[in-house]
């Protein structure tokens, strides 16, 4: 069996990684390391969890312990391009971990921070850039990042840079660099697109795949419920009590397929007394990183996100991953679902299926070529639907920017990628995990119904979260 000390990696490196308690090295570890530390070129077909980072990592650091170079101003060594914030920052503290006994500078490049201290990092030059491709653009434009000397580009996760219509600035940005570098490309699924950009990037790429494309992970044990829309909420808490009463739940992440949806998800369980945060487009920096502190750390272990911002956060203990609502895209039902059952444990994927949402199941059978176990509604399901309906109407209205977006405005047209994963410019921001009651002390409290009290009495918010599905994600 392959080890670490098989690799030949620098000793500072190797030290890092005993320090952290990596023993063996995961499958696209031991297939990808070796040749990139030769330097050709990869072509890795891998989902985030499989250890992808310190894949390219790794071969990175051992070439700047091997080769060292005066950094130039403005100037980095390598460059990895990420398709989101949570993403980028999760690669430069992986990067920090296994450079942490070498003299490596680390930057992350994306929007939501204040640009001018972005640039300052750039100003000494740096050896790593882990960037989003619009702000890395913007640096590049006002003269403050300089790409000539970059000797190893990482495209991570670049099925998601397609899917957020990433592909202009990647282009752009790769025009910038020179033609004789290294490229570690790496993504989940491998459709012809993504071949075709492979194709064009790469020079002669060692292929490398930890998973055919569309498999799910076998440990996750999956199943299905068939709901209305609309009593989807009640769902949602019987379900998380039920979990929480048998002593399984670590922690949940529930995917909302909209940012409106998320915030009100959150809203309604914190009426029945569920702490739980949401992480999306909408949130300022400083809030995503709250809520994904608040889950890590297990104050808060019921997480609601949207697909694009859960991609990438590496949080170990996720129990179950909940599918409030079915993916449109049935690989994204894969990528949620990998969520859960990481490094070696089991998992549990639920998902909730409304009447106009069987046709995306019927996908998703297909794609994992599995029939997903359908389970019946819980026994106290109804009197769970009519309590929530009764909290619903004495709650307090929805805060008006979630109206807005519900709505369509907020400025910020749909499909735009920038609006995904920069924050909100126009339009505010929603307040963080809004109606959370008190106490609870982060575990999925036994109290239903409990938080509705004392609120104003107000109009009802409309339940069932399907309403603009598409636009804000
Ligand atoms: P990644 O797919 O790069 O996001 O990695 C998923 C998780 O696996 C991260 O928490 C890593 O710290 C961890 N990891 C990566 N490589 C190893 C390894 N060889 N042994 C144990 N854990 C690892």
């Amino acid at each position: 069996m392959t080890q670490f000390s098989n690799f030949g990696l620098a000793e500072p490196i190797a030290r890092a990684l005993a320090e952290k308690g990596y023993t063996d090295p995961t499958p696209i570890q031991v297939q990808a390391i070796p040749p990139a530390l030769e330097g050709k070129d990869l072509c890795g077909i891998a989902q985030t969890g499989t250890g992808k980072t310190a894949a390219f990592a790794l071969p990175i650091l051992n070439r700047f312990h091997n080769e060292p170079k005066h950094r130039l101003k403005y100037c980095t060594r390598s460059l990895v391009l990420a398709p989101t914030r949570e993403l980028a920052s999760q690669i430069a503290k992986s990067f920090e971990d296994y450079a942490k006994f070498m003299r490596v500078s680390v930057t992350t490049v994306f929007g939501g921070v204040p640009i001018p201290r972005q640039e300052r990092a750039m100003s000494h030059g740096v050896d790593v850039v882990v960037a989003t491709p619009g702000r890395l653009l913007d640096l590049v434009e006002r003269g403050s990042l300089d790409l000539r000397h970059v000797e190893v580009l990482v495209l991570d996760e670049a099925d998601q840079m397609l899917d957020l219509g990433f592909i202009h600035d990647l282009k752009r940005i790769v025009g910038l660099l020179p033609r004789q570098r290294q490229t570690l490309f790496f993504s989940a699924t491998m459709p012809k697109a993504i071949e075709d950009l492979a194709a064009r990037y790469l020079k002669d790429p060692v292929k490398v795949a930890v998973k055919p494309a569309a498999t799910t992970a076998e440990r996750v044990e999956q199943a299905v419920i068939h709901v209305n829309q609309a009593e989807k909420p009640a769902l949602l808490q019987v379900v998380l009590k039920e979990i929480e009463a048998a002593g399984t739940l670590d922690r949940a992440l529930v995917f909302s397929r909209t940012k409106h949806g998320a915030d009100r998800i959150v809203r309604q369980l914190g009426l029945a007394g569920i702490v739980a945060e949401a992480i999306h487009g909408n949130k300022s920096q400083p809030q995503r990183e709250r809520s994904l502190k608040a889950f890590r750390d297990g104050t808060c272990r019921v997480l609601v996100a949207t697909d694009i911002a859960a991609r990438g956060i590496d949080v170990s203990g996720v129990s179950h991953v909940i599918n409030y609502e079915l993916p449109n895209v049935a690989e994204q039902y894969v990528h949620r679902i990998g969520r859960t059952a990481r490094a070696g444990r089991t998992g549990q994927a639920i998902a909730f299926c409304a009447d106009d949402e069987r046709a995306y199941l019927r996908d998703i059978e297909k794609l994992i070529r599995l029939k997903v176990t359908v389970l019946g509604l819980p026994a106290d399901f109804r009197a769970a639907v009519a309590n929530t309906q009764r909290i619903e109407r004495n709650a307090p209205p929805m805060p008006r920017e979630e109206e807005r977006e519900r709505r369509g405005g907020g400025g910020r047209p749909g499909p735009n990628p920038h609006a995904q994963v920069r924050p909100a410019r126009a339009g505010g921001r929603p307040p963080a995990a809004g109606g959370r009651p008190s106490g609870g002390a982060g575990r999925v409290a036994g109290r239903p119904g409990g938080a509705g009290g004392g609120r104003p009495p107000g109009g009802g918010n409309r339940a069932g979260a399907n309403a603009g599905a598409r636009r804000g994600r």
